[in-house]
């Protein structure tokens, strides 16, 4: 029988709301199929993010402006170079990559897309289609971030279309190449060292790679796109080549063909997949906080049914595109990722992105038209993604060829 001191106690107990639940978007536990040696350094990339990204990024993003600030405490976190073994780089899985970009998303994915354009583009692309002097020369210093990247494909005239002819010519001239035309959408290029500018070979016609220091090659000029509604804190550029005189040292020796771009994309675009559902995990949390904070009719709108619906449906997206990704990442550190693998899942998570984000804002009604609120700048942010490294409907297309074995891109 009771006491009545355990009976007080146990009426004080009663009386004690029980706590809510943390948001929690990793539902079936997915950070535990990392090492602990990987899971502690996304718990330091998370605590980054949190400690220094969250409380600043809003008002860069409604100023359209980048961050620089935290370059020098983002180069301490030593994550340049993740993927690429050797030449001073960070190294590790492809999963372990994914999970630090699904991370650097979670918070903000304008911060996740100028490091996966820097790491994943520019460098891969030096990785993948450079000799081995090359990597020599540029790995290491863009591993220590001391130079930054990025990555001209998409011209103003020709996106989806790059594979079926880029107008950027290269003319070769003795050791000096020549190269004109226009590069657009080109991200972190207003302000970073380094360009990696694809361009067709007048000769061949073959598409070829150039490395270009852009703040010291004359010819080469670059402008700010203004006016963006998405991933605001990237600056995007257009740049303009005019004569623009490359040294043979610094064309791409393994880059021959278009193919070996795409060898590139390939790795990056299930990258756009993992941004994709960090992006997703943010805006879940932040509704999820809301839900159990807004009261509507005197009562949590998260105890609603309806918006338990829009709570439930975003997990599931989730949850489903984390799990497709693992699985990616798997092939892919098993040497078997084709570009059918990458595209499916590029499509697939950023489509499931948005629908995300859209849950997520309509679950903060009016509050998720502003700014202050996250989940804005998520939403806008999903619009990007789904768009760049390929729209959906390319991704379709690549992945409708390897099912019916026909070309329907024309
Ligand atoms: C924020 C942002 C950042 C970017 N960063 C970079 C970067 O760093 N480097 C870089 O090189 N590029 C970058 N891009 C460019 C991006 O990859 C392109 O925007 C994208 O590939 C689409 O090209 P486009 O915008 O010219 O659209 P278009 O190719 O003109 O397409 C318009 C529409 O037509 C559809 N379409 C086109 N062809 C077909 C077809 N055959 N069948 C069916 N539908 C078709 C497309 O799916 C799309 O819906 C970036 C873009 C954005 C928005």
């Amino acid at each position: 029988m009771a006491t009545a001191v355990e009976n007080i106690q146990h009426s004080k107990d009663m009386k004690q709301p029980k706590p809510l639940p943390a948001p929690n978007s990793d539902f079936y536990g997915l950070a535990e199929t990392l090492s602990a040696e990987e899971r502690a350094l996304v718990k330091q990339v998370r605590a980054f993010m949190e400690s220094k990204v969250a409380p600043i990024i809003n008002k860069y993003w409604s100023d359209d402006a980048f961050p620089f600030e935290l370059i020098p405490p983002f180069k301490e976190l030593n994550l340049g170079g993740l993927g690429i073994n050797g030449y001073g780089c960070r190294g590790g899985s492809q999963k372990m990559f994914g999970f630090i970009m699904m991370e650097l998303a979670r918070v903000d994915p304008s911060f996740s897309t100028f490091f996966g354009v820097h790491d994943g583009l520019a460098m891969g692309s030096i990785y993948l289609d450079g000799s081995e002097e090359q990597k020599q020369k540029w790995l290491p210093q863009m591993a220590r971030l001391e130079k930054i990247g990025c990555f001209g494909l998409t011209e103003p005239l020709v996106g989806s279309g790059a594979a079926g002819g880029l107008l950027t010519t290269a003319k070769r001239e003795g050791d000096t190449w020549l190269l004109n035309g226009e590069k657009r959408w080109i991200g972190n290029a207003p302000w970073c060292d380094l360009s990696i500018i694809w361009a067709r070979d007048v000769v061949d016609n073959q598409v070829k790679g150039f490395i270009i220091e852009n703040k010291t090659t004359p010819g080469f000029s670059v402008e700010k796109i203004e006016h963006k509604i998405a991933l605001k804190v990237v600056q995007n550029g257009h740049i303009t080549l005019k004569d623009c005189r490359v040294p043979e040292a610094n064309r791409l020796q393994a880059g021959n063909s278009f193919r070996d771009t795409a060898r590139v994309l390939r790795q990056t675009r299930y990258m756009v997949g993992w941004m994709a559902t960090g992006c997703q995990m943010g805006a879940y949390e932040n509704a999820v906080k809301y839900s159990q904070e807004r009261l509507q009719f005197g009562k949590p709108i998260g105890s609603f049914q309806l918006m338990q619906d829009l709570l439930a449906k975003m997990l599931a997206n989730i949850t489903a595109c984390q799990c497709m990704l693992i699985r990616l990442a798997e092939l892919d550190d098993a040497g078997k990722l084709t570009d059918q693998h990458a595209a499916l899942s590029k499509g697939f998570c950023t489509a499931r992105t948005r629908e995300t984000v859209a849950w997520a804002r309509e679950l903060f009604g009016g509050n998720g038209i502003v700014a202050d609120y996250n989940v804005a700048r998520f939403f806008t942010d999903a619009e990007a993604l789904y768009s760049y490294e390929g729209t959906f409907q390319m991704q379709n297309l690549i992945v409708g060829k390897a099912i019916t074995g026909f070309s329907a891109f024309v």
